[in-house]
């Protein structure tokens, strides 16, 4: 055996006498990657002189560490914008600083286009968000199961945008959420002045076909069925034969019986025409001979 304690001497015949040991030591140093290159010697090697770069997530930044100390090290922090690409629909992530794991959630709008409106989603980013799933029930009691993540691009919330919608009979016009904004009965009475001219559609607040004006009742309005209620002249006691009818009554043709002047005769006449103080006095010349029109 060689001085060092660990080498034998390959000497045949030995007396004892050996030289120092050549051989390299060998021995793993204490970072664990490498063998001391030192000529075989006794007590502790050298410390290993190599070193180790740990990186920031980007690799911008560095630090240097003996040999053996990468993974007990703790990254070097970094001032760089994070450069991961964003999982979302937004072409940039938020400005945040480089880091390891899981970049913070998207908090941009949204602002994808509805197609059918037109209007942008004004709903915080939803195209790609981490889900918790509850574990599955685990079959056996001592099993255990892990909540799974999962990442959903939820659709777009309906659009709320307020838009003025009118009723179908043009009543009110009021804002609705957009995703609603559908024209619909306001339910207050049409309104619409019917032929008569004398009265209004009282069908609920409706979709008006075929009507000359928006005043003017249309062809599926309300048809007036009263009589016609307009006052009679002075003196009259008929009723309008008509049913509710635009303009004046036609001058009143009920016949009526009077007495000539002279008495003698029976006379019948016109209701309208009787009612007329120009033709009263001729009317009550019976055309006899009449003591009074003498
Ligand atoms: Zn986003
Ligand atoms: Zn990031
Ligand atoms: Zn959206
Ligand atoms: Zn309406
Ligand atoms: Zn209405
Ligand atoms: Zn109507
Ligand atoms: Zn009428
Ligand atoms: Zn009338």
């Amino acid at each position: 055996m060689r001085d060092c304690n660990k080498h034998p001497c390959n000497r045949k015949c030995c007396d004892g006498n050996c030289p120092p040991c050549e051989k390299p030591c060998g021995r793993t140093l204490s970072c664990g990657n490498h063998k001391c290159n030192s000529v075989c010697h006794r007590g502790p090697c050298y410390p290993c002189a190599q070193t180790d770069i740990v990186t920031c997530r980007c690799g911008a930044t560095k630090i240097q560490v003996p040999c053996g100390r990468k993974h007990k090290t703790k990254p070097p922090g970094c001032n760089k914008t994070c450069t991961i690409p964003p999982d979302c629909h937004h072409p940039k992530r938020e400005h945040h600083r480089c880091h390891f794991g899981e970049c913070p959630p998207c908090k941009q709008v949204c602002d994808k286009l509805h197609s059918d409106c037109g209007h942008t989603c004004p709903a915080l980013c939803h195209s790609d968000v981490l889900v918790k799933e509850e574990a599955q029930k685990a079959s056996m009691p001592w099993e255990q199961t892990k909540p799974q993540i999962k990442r959903i691009a939820f659709p777009c919330p309906e659009c709320v945008v307020p838009v003025p919608v009118t009723c179908l009979g043009g009543h009110e016009t009021v804002n609705w959420p957009c995703h609603l904004a559908k024209p619909s009965s306001c339910q207050r009475p049409c309104r619409r002045i019917l032929g008569c001219t004398n009265h209004t559609c009282s069908l609920p607040c409706h979709t008006v076909i075929g009507a000359p004006d928006v005043t003017k009742a249309g062809e599926n309005c309300e048809q007036c069925e009263n009589p016609c209620l307009k006052d009679r002249p002075e003196g009259c006691q008929h009723e309008c034969p008509k049913p509710c009818h635009p303009g004046d009554c036609k001058p009143c043709k009920q016949m009526i019986r009077i007495k000539c002047n002279c008495g003698l005769n029976q006379l019948y006449v016109t209701c309208a025409d009787w009612l007329d103080p120009a033709k009263r006095d001729q009317l009550q010349c019976c055309g006899n001979q009449c003591p009074k029109n003498e």
